[in-house]
């Protein structure tokens, strides 16, 4: 099975139709990784756009929960808190109703598929091999597919080694040896100083994995984002990719 594997929309419309193109035809399931909502201009567009796509597996981000009104927001930085409030005056009931429906974590065996991290699969971000390393202790499968950080990258652990590995656009990789904690980056705000919308392809019969970075029109994101009066460092990291 051809999967789409995809993370952190962000309410980035523009961008996930461009990664929805960029990827048609090369896919017979979708596994979105969660953040759905939060940070940008169009909520209810991106949730009904997901939803429309055939044999999806959705899982909930910690964006989500706080667009949900479920949890104390202050533990976000000041723009985050705006942009949450603002997608929590925008939401439709139908759009909660379904981020409420999204589960934490699902099994696509050898995969599972988490937010955050194994350990903790709405919060904990995965930023070093120190941290993917103690987090191999939390599954059991060859597996995990994790977004959160909106930075792809590869952590394989062999015997008791853990390596990093940078996404590589050229060459598709084959996950053939030891453990492996993969993260496609963020659709909607990539913080890899890459502005292109991130995504990956998984064949899962040959588990091989392939990172994917597509253009899209960032100016019109920044337009709607302007029009809602978002924080305009919010606005501006789109360009860089941070
Ligand atoms: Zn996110």
């Amino acid at each position: 099975m051809r999967v789409l594997v995809f993370s952190d929309i962000h309410a980035n419309l523009v961008a996930l139709e461009a990664v929805l193109a960029d990827a048609e035809g090369q896919y017979d399931a979708a596994w979105f990784l969660g953040d759905l909502v939060g940070y940008g201009p169009d909520p209810n567009e991106c949730t009904k756009l997901v939803r429309s796509i055939p044999k999806l597996t959705a899982i909930i981000g910690n964006h989500d929960v706080a667009a949900l009104n479920q949890i104390d927001i202050n533990t976000f930085n000041v723009d985050a808190q705006r942009a949450i409030r603002w997608t929590q005056e925008t939401l439709t009931a139908e759009t909660a109703e379904y981020l409420e429906s999204l589960p934490k974590a699902v099994d696509k065996l050898p995969f599972i598929v988490v937010h955050g991290s194994p350990r903790d699969p709405v919060w904990e971000y995965i930023l070093d091999r120190y941290i993917a390393m103690q987090n191999f202790d939390h599954f059991h499968t060859p597996y995990c597919l994790v977004g959160h950080t909106h930075t792809p990258v590869i952590y394989q652990r062999i015997d008791k080694n853990i390596f990093e590995h940078p996404p590589n656009y050229t060459a598709d990789v084959a996950l053939d040896e030891g453990r492996y904690i993969i993260n496609p980056g963020s659709v909607g705000q990539p913080r890899d100083s890459n502005p292109k919308a991130a995504y990956a392809l998984l064949d899962t019969k040959t588990c091989v994995w392939t990172f994917k970075r597509v253009p899209y029109d960032i100016a019109e994101t920044q337009r709607r984002m302007l029009k809602h009066d978002m924080p305009l460092r919010l606005v501006a990291r789109l360009a860089y990719g941070w």
